[in-house]
């Protein structure tokens, strides 16, 4: 059965989706099977793994509301399975935004992608879900089905106050929806050991987290900024680069914490 998990920070900007494709890739790379869900109306994980957006006939926005399942929705890029590292895609366009909306009226309304999810559960190791950058239903949704949520997060001085807002969501979430949800980890990203204050915020963090916070962490790589105007994640686009070899240790570190789940 797949672990599920979500990559969720409400701020914007913070490597959510870097995390999500660059995960997906490096899993697939060492032979799991992978899903990807994308949540956010931006689309920008359904472009970074290679599916354009605009040419999609299902998205997550059909699977929300109930009118095709995932087996029906799901895509792969061609470029990634000739690279070794193919995973499916169920995608998400601007129709998505709309799904905000029409789903305040429906039943059962944040417990649709968790159903949905459950009939492919067995086909997978891994489902990973990129939320957008805020706690809102489409979110919600998000951490009703997952074990875990990996929380990215830049070593900034603001970053644990954003963190407080998180962690009581994924709180009340575990609380009334979801008893199986927890926090699996922080992941630290876009990291310039150069820069002292992230030093300090870095050992702040493990202080504070303890073992919450992934060993692995995510150098700020430029590689894996310009992979998604190729459609390809960074771990597809240069896989000799830092920012590459990073994301397939962080890999290998999440296959080893599902054992232990
Ligand atoms: P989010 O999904 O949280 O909004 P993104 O993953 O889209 O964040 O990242 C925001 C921007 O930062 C993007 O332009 C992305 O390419 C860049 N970026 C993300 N991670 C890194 C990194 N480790 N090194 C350099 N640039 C990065
Ligand atoms: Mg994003």
């Amino acid at each position: 059965m797949a672990k599920i998990f979500c990559v969720a920070n409400q701020k914007g900007g913070v490597g959510k989706t870097t995390t999500t494709v660059n995960l997906a890739a490096g899993l697939a790379q060492l032979g799991q099977r992978v899903l990807m869900i994308d949540l956010d109306p931006q689309g920008n994980a359904t472009m970074g793994s290679g599916v354009d957006k605009r040419q999609l006939e299902l998205t997550v926005y059909d699977v929300l509301l109930e009118s095709a399942s995932i087996a029906e929705a799901r895509v792969s890029s061609q470029k990634l399975v000739d690279a070794g590292c193919g995973y499916h895609v169920l995608g998400a366009n601007r129709e998505l935004a709309g799904a905000e909306v029409e789903l305040v009226e429906v039943e059962r309304r944040e417990k649709r992608l968790r159903l949905a999810i459950e009939a492919v559960a067995d086909q997978y190791d891994f489902v990973l879900i990129d939320c957008p950058p805020s706690l809102s239903m489409l979110t919600l949704n998000g951490l009703c089905c997952a074990h875990g949520v990996i929380v990215p997060m830049q070593c900034e001085y603001f970053a644990l106050e954003g963190l407080t807002d998180l962690v009581n969501t994924i709180k009340q979430v575990h609380a009334n929806l979801n008893k199986e949800l927890a926090i699996i980890g922080l992941l630290r990203v876009m990291f310039d050991p150069r820069i002292t204050l992230q030093l300090q915020v870095s050992d702040q963090l493990k202080q504070h987290f303890g073992d919450k916070v992934f060993n692995t962490v995510i150098p700020r790589n430029v590689r894996l900024a310009e992979a998604p105007s190729y459609g390809v994640p960074g771990v597809v686009f240069d896989p000799a680069s830092r920012g590459a070899q990073a994301f397939v240790t962080f890999a290998g570190e999440m296959i080893e914490r599902i054992k232990a789940m």
